[in-house]
């Protein structure tokens, strides 16, 4: 009995049980935050988890990071797990996004508060807010990239391009899509750009899972269909525009402008030996701040900071976001922004 006084005394942040040696009364325990992200094959989503479990604890939480290994159902059942410990917030990269509907009401039924991490989780009214960046800009910084490499606005000949999207199931792979599509639709409207494999629905050039293996045997397809010589291939992050650099010189092609996302290590590397073109880089210890701030705010009872209120329509509302500013980087800024910057050192290039 005396134990459960103990217990209710604590909870209520007062000191004495007569006889128990209890002099003074710990701080009340911030708690546990889930934090569920979709895998490790990249490196990207070890750093968010690094980066956000070391900011959480700074403030006092504990943290739970669980990786799904790109898998809905292991993902569905981390959060099952995460509700029934009594986590206080959960914090969500989702796999994909319209599958987490149950998880997502039963957190909201117990008042667990829900961070939509980079991602955005759909056809819910239980997300609370968004942390991401902007991911139209995204791809407008991509299909730039291609712009101004073949110097499209001045463009003597046709040029051809192969386009690559994301995974369908992730929100972020139709906006990078869409933003780079802005900036090449018209060059394609006008014929300066010409798609070989005539392949130019988001539907039709999709990546399951952001697989580069994928990517590379649909590059695998397109050069057996087509041999002419590519000038530009629209990727939309590093491990696919690895696995489409791959392939090229597998089939002793030259590789064109290729784009990028994330700037992976192994995509800097050859973008500084002058092979990919570019990567859209994305801090993510900026985004780790902004989702621990973000939901140390909700669980104090303040409002967080936002700075988007209706770009991310998730089927059911519009979720509020702070969205954070993706960085085009090619080798001309490559040591400028990721190493001056500290993401990587000069050494890691070797
Ligand atoms: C993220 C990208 C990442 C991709 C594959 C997207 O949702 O925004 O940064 O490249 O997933 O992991």
């Amino acid at each position: 009995r005396c134990a459960a006084l103990i217990a209710a005394v604590l909870l209520a942040g007062v000191s004495g049980c007569a006889g128990d040696d209890i002099d003074a009364v710990a701080a009340p325990d911030p708690g546990t935050i889930g934090i569920a992200l979709p895998t490790k094959d990249s490196a990207r989503w070890i750093a968010d988890g690094d980066n956000m479990v070391k900011q959480f604890e700074a403030l006092g939480y504990k943290a739970d990071l669980q990786y799904a290994d790109n898998d809905v159902g292991t993902q569905q059942d981390q959060l099952d797990a995460m509700i029934a410990a009594g986590d206080r917030a959960l914090v969500i990269g989702s796999i994909d996004g319209t599958q987490l509907k149950s998880q997502l009401q039963d957190a909201h039924d117990k008042g667990i508060p829900v961070i939509s991490y980079d991602r955005l989780i759909r056809e819910s009214a239980n997300v609370d807010y968004y942390a991401s960046f902007d991911n139209f800009k995204v791809g407008v910084l991509q299909g730039r990239t291609i712009a101004n490499h073949l110097n499209l606005a001045k463009a003597k000949r046709p040029y051809r391009m192969e386009l690559f999207a994301g995974s369908a199931d992730d929100n972020n792979a139709r906006f990078f899509f869409n933003g780079a599509m802005s900036v090449l639709n018209p060059y394609l409207k006008n014929g300066t750009l010409k798609v070989p494999s005539g392949q130019t629905q988001f539907a039709k050039v999709t990546t399951q899972q952001w697989d580069g293996k994928v990517a590379a045997a649909r590059m695998e397809k397109l050069i057996k269909a087509n041999d002419a010589t590519l000038d530009a291939v629209l990727s939309p992050y590093d491990g696919i525009s690895r696995g489409i650099i791959e392939t090229l010189q597998k089939y002793k092609k030259k590789v064109p402008v290729v784009t990028g996302q994330d700037a992976e290590l192994d995509s800097v590397k050859l973008i500084n030996q002058g092979v990919q073109t570019e990567t859209v880089y994305k801090d993510t210890r900026e985004l780790a701040k902004v989702t621990v701030q973000m939901t140390d705010k909700v669980l104090s009872g303040e409002t967080p900071d936002i700075n988007d209120t209706k770009t991310y329509a998730n089927g059911v509302k519009v979720v509020p976001a702070f969205l954070l500013q993706p960085v085009s980087v090619e080798k001309a800024n490559l040591k400028t922004v990721l190493i001056d910057g500290g993401y990587y050192k000069e050494s890691d290039l070797a």
